[in-house]
C-alpha cells in the first residue's frame, strides 16, 4: 500500500496524469506508402522485416526517437513473450513522456517483440494450455540467427536493425499474478546494477550468469556478454493489464532515463527499504495440511492480503480449510517483511491454466513467501 501510494505520488510529481494531452500527433501511425523516416518530433515509426522459414516475411513494429544530442542509447523491449503484455502500455507512456522530456541521446522502444505470441495470445506460438515454455522461446533466441528457427530470426533481425545500436536495454516481463514485480539484475555488471538501482519495484534479485554459453540466450544476458547493460523488469500478472503494474514499469523507465542522463532532474526512488530477494531473505510459508487456502484481510481493510504488502512477524497471513475435519488452520508470516508470493500457483501455470490457480493446497505446498526487509 505504501509503495503504491508513492508511485502515484510521484507520478502527480512528474506531471504524468496529464499524459494523453501530450502531442496528439504522436499517436498517428504513419502510412506506410509515406517516407516515415521524416516523422516529425524526431520519432521515427517503422518495422524490421523478418524472412520466416516458410518464407513468409513478419514485420515488427518498432519506434526510435532522437534527442539529437550524443548520450545513450536506451532500448525499452516488451512483450517478448505473447502473455506479457503489461509493457505494452509502459512503453506507449513512456513514449509520450520522452517526446516532451528527451535532452540527450535516443530511445528505442520495441513494444511487441514477439508480435506472433501476441497475436496468438500465448506465450509463445507453439504454447499450450499444459506447456508454456517452447524451444522457440525469443527470450532464448538471442543474438539470433537468420537461418534457424522463427524466432532465432526475428532476434537476428531485431539484432541487426536494432539492438546492436543500444548501450542500454530495458526488457519487461510478466509472471504470474500471485508474486510482486521484481527487478532482476546481475551482481557482476555495475552498469547493469546502477539501472536497477533506480527501478521503483520493491522487490530485486540479482543474479550471475555463467560465462559458458553465448548463443540462444536471454537478451540481458546477450547485452551482458557483449559488454552492456540490461536490466528486466517482471511486473505481476500476465494476460492482464494493471494500472499498478503500468505505473512501475513507468516509473521506473523514467528513473532509467534520468539516471543515464537523457532527461533532466534526478530518479525519485522507493523512500522505504527495498526487498532484496535472496535465499537468506526468503521465507516460505507451506500448507499445513491438505485443504482450501484463504488469504487473510490485509490489517486495515476488509481487501484480502495481495503480493507487494507489508506484513509484521505474527500476523495472520490466511488459513487452510482442512479436508479431514473442516477447521480452519491460521498460518502466520514468520518474519516482519514483504509478501513476494501469495496464493497456490500450482505448476507454475496458475495464469496459463484454471486449474493451476485452483486454492486447493496439499500439505506442503507453498502459500506464501516473505521476504526479510
Ligand atoms: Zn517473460
Amino acid at each position: 500500500m505504501i509503495a503504491r501510494y508513492k508511485r502515484r505520488e510521484f507520478i502527480k510529481a512528474t506531471c504524468l496524469t496529464g499524459l494523453g494531452l501530450i502531442g496528439s500527433n504522436l499517436l498517428a501511425v504513419n502510412d506506410p506508402k509515406q517516407n516515415n523516416k521524416e516523422a516529425g518530433n524526431n520519432i521515427i515509426i517503422d518495422k524490421v522485416h523478418t524472412k520466416l522459414e516458410d518464407g513468409n516475411i513478419h514485420s515488427t513494429p518498432y519506434l526510435r526517437m532522437d534527442s539529437g544530442t550524443d548520450g545513450p542509447s536506451l532500448l525499452l523491449i516488451a512483450a517478448q513473450h505473447g502473455n506479457e503484455v503489461q509493457g505494452v502500455e509502459v512503453a506507449r507512456r513512456f513514449k509520450e513522456f520522452c517526446a516532451g522530456n528527451l535532452v540527450a541521446g535516443n530511445v528505442w522502444i520495441i513494444p511487441m517483440a514477439d508480435l506472433r505470441a501476441v497475436r496468438s495470445r500465448k506465450y509463445t506460438v507453439e504454447s499450450t494450455p499444459e506447456k508454456r515454455f517452447t524451444e522457440t522461446n525469443l527470450n532464448r533466441s538471442w543474438p539470433g540467427d537468420g537461418s534457424g528457427h522463427d524466432n532465432q530470426r526475428i532476434a537476428n533481425s531485431l539484432n541487426r536493425e536494432i539492438v546492436r545500436h543500444c548501450t542500454h536495454v530495458v526488457d519487461i516481463h510478466c509472471w504470474e499474478h500471485y508474486r510482486a514485480a521484481e527487478t532482476l539484475s546481475e551482481s557482476n555488471n555495475e552498469q547493469a546494477a546502477v539501472m536497477a538501482g533506480v527501478t521503483t519495484t520493491r522487490f530485486i534479485s540479482y543474479g550471475v550468469f555463467p560465462e559458458n554459453q553465448n548463443t540462444n540466450i536471454t537478451i540481458r544476458r546477450y547485452m551482458s556478454a557483449t559488454g552492456r547493460a540490461a536490466v528486466t523488469i517482471e511486473l505481476a500478472g500476465q494476460y492482464q493489464m494493471r494500472e499498478d503494474q503500468v505505473l512501475i514499469g513507468l516509473s521506473s523507465m523514467i528513473n532509467i532515463a534520468k539516471q543515464l542522463g537523457m532527461i533532466a532532474g534526478e530518479p525519485e526512488i522507493l523512500k522505504d527499504e527495498r526487498a532484496v530477494r535472496t535465499k537468506e531473505t526468503s521465507y516460505e510459508i507451506t500448507a499445513p495440511c491438505p485443504g482450501i487456502f484463504m488469504p487473510a484481510n490485509r490489517s486495515d481493510s476488509n481487501e484480502t492480503l495481495s503480493p507487494d504488502d507489508y506484513v509484521v512477524k505474527g500476523q495472520q497471513l490466511g488459513h487452510i480449510i482442512g479436508e479431514e475435519n473442516l477447521k480452519a488452520v491460521p498460518v502466520f508470516a514468520p518474519v516482519s517483511g514483504y509478501l513476494w508470493h501469495l496464493g497456490l500457483c500450482h505448476w507454475n501455470l496458475c495464469d496459463t491454466m484454471l486449474s493451476a490457480q485452483h486454492p486447493y493446497a496439499d500439505k506442503g505446498d507453498t502459500l506464501a513467501v516473505v521476504i526479510k526487509t
